[in-house]
């Protein structure tokens, strides 16, 4: 599969981001499994959703803030 058609899905719900945030944490040799956004870094600003990119086996996690600023095309009910 070529980059550009990388599957990518957002994942909302807390026990998802909890589960891949330790993942994530654990496998790059952070200390503790607090993710900080990827978008403004901002420690104080709380995980709101996880971007997964399935084939690269990476997630990006973006506060609330920054989450909302993803140019998702439509619905996201
Ligand atoms: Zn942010």
């Amino acid at each position: 599969m070529s980059k550009d058609q990388m599957q990518v899905r957002l994942a909302r719900d807390v026990a998802t981001i909890a589960e891949t945030s330790a993942a994530v944490c654990a496998e790059a040799g952070y200390a503790d499994s607090i993710l900080l956004c990827h978008g403004c870094g901002n420690v104080e600003a709380p995980i709101a959703g996880l971007l997964v990119v399935d084939e690269q086996e990476e997630a990006w996690a973006l506060c609330a803030e920054c989450l909302s600023a993803v140019p998702l095309l439509g619905a996201v009910a």
